[in-house]
């Protein structure tokens, strides 16, 4: 194991930014820190590099207990978001710098930095200035420089947040060849739900300074958790039901309870992928007519409104679509294969209440 935090918890005078936090990360491991902004990640991740002093909890990094271990011995590699490039210092010599702290001899520095910047592919650019770089290019650098000393450990504090959406994209599929390559346990903080479910191997998910759950993508899709994961990884149907005689019921929706308390509210979640259509009205049991087909790549995302005007979301490949002959407007039949119970009434509810009328969509993409 590489780095384990146990029961850690850090308060700025009254505000808590990390509650009693406990995780993992194994050796070689690519994990993303992923919440909403003022979650608590940065914090942690400033703990976990020796920045920041945990109110609480103890921080091993390799075994060893590091509360009380400076930032020069840990022997971690970081690139904060404020970190930014030496501006007076060429590209080698930014990548030298730790190098040249730790007194390494002239000639290792200098293979040491000519290897890195040849991995990196920016064999030409050691005598430029950051200004003369662009955005992804001083990214690579940075990481460079934090590579240079071969820590254990690297931390990324949202390593592409400053460049645009095309960069972006290059330079996560980038960050994952290179994690291949060094196999160095990284760990990486980003509010891109998306980014955390392409780039790592787990994600923990922070919440107001909660962990809220810590899984593969699969995981934190598949089996949310709460309803706060659900809702905060991709698109998710969200109503709210009541139980009547072993049924929880929204207008013509209803799901088995058996065994639950008479009166008792219930919210659950479906995926738009676990909504199967069929253009065979005798298929499945729910009618519904289409409205709004959303092309998105290869899939396609359709609304379906229900008689009794409750709108869901559903997706499927454009090859059923095209298979079903399905068109905008047509009344088709429809079943739920797969869902959750997100929240029972005396369980804490997420802040924002369903509506009744309508089934409450989250979230972007498919
Ligand atoms: P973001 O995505 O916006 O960077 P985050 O999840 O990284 O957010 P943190 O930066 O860890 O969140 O902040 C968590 C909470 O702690 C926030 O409420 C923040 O205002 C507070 N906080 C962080 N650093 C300090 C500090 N030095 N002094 C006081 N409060 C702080």
């Amino acid at each position: 194991m590489s780095i384990e935090l146990k029961d850690i918890s850090k308060h700025f005078g009254a505000v808590t930014a990390v509650n009693q936090v406990s995780f993992s990360v194994e050796d070689g491991e690519l994990m993303a820190l992923l919440g909403p902004s003022g979650g608590g990640k940065t914090t942690v991740l400033r703990m976990i590099a020796g920045l920041e002093v945990p109110s609480s909890g103890d921080i091993y990094v390799r075994g060893q207990r590091v509360n009380d271990v400076s930032v020069q011995q840990r022997n971690i590699g970081f690139v904060f978001q404020n970190y930014a490039l030496f501006k007076n210092m060429s590209v080698f010599k930014n990548v030298a710098f730790g190098l040249r702290i730790k007194k390494w001899k002239r000639r290792d520095v200098r293979d040491r930095v000519e290897e890195l910047l040849a991995l990196f592919g920016l064999e030409d650019l050691g005598p430029r200035y950051p200004h003369q770089l662009s955005g992804g290019q001083r990214q690579r650098v940075a990481i460079a420089r934090a590579l240079a000393t071969k820590p254990s450990v690297l931390l990324l504090d949202e390593p592409f947040g400053a460049v645009d959406a095309k960069i972006r994209q290059e330079l996560r599929e980038w960050l994952v060849t290179l994690h291949h390559e060094l196999n160095v346990t990284t760990i990486f903080v980003t509010h891109d739900q998306e980014e955390a479910m392409e780039v790592s191997n787990r994600i923990v998910i922070f919440s107001r300074g909660n962990l809220e759950q810590i899984g593969t993508p699969r995981q934190v899709y598949e089996e949310p958790a709460n309803e706060f994961v659900a809702r905060f990884i991709g698109v998710i149907n969200v109503l709210e039901l009541e139980v009547r005689q072993g049924v929880a019921r929204l207008n013509e929706l209803e799901f088995p309870a058996h065994g639950v308390p008479e009166g008792q509210r219930l919210r659950i979640g479906f995926r738009p992928y676990a909504v199967q259509i069929s253009s065979n009205l005798q298929l499945y049991r729910y009618r519904a007519t289409l409205r709004h087909t959303f092309f998105l790549g290869v899939m396609l995302r359709v609304e379906l409104e229900l008689p009794s005007g409750l709108t869901i979301r559903a997706r499927m490949t454009k090859e059923e679509y095209a298979h079903l002959g399905l068109e905008d407007g047509a009344y088709v039949s429809f079943q739920i294969r797969q869902y959750r119970i997100l929240a029972k009434e005396g369980m804490p509810l997420a802040p924002e209440t369903a509506s009744t009328q309508d089934a409450i969509v989250y979230g972007e993409g498919i």
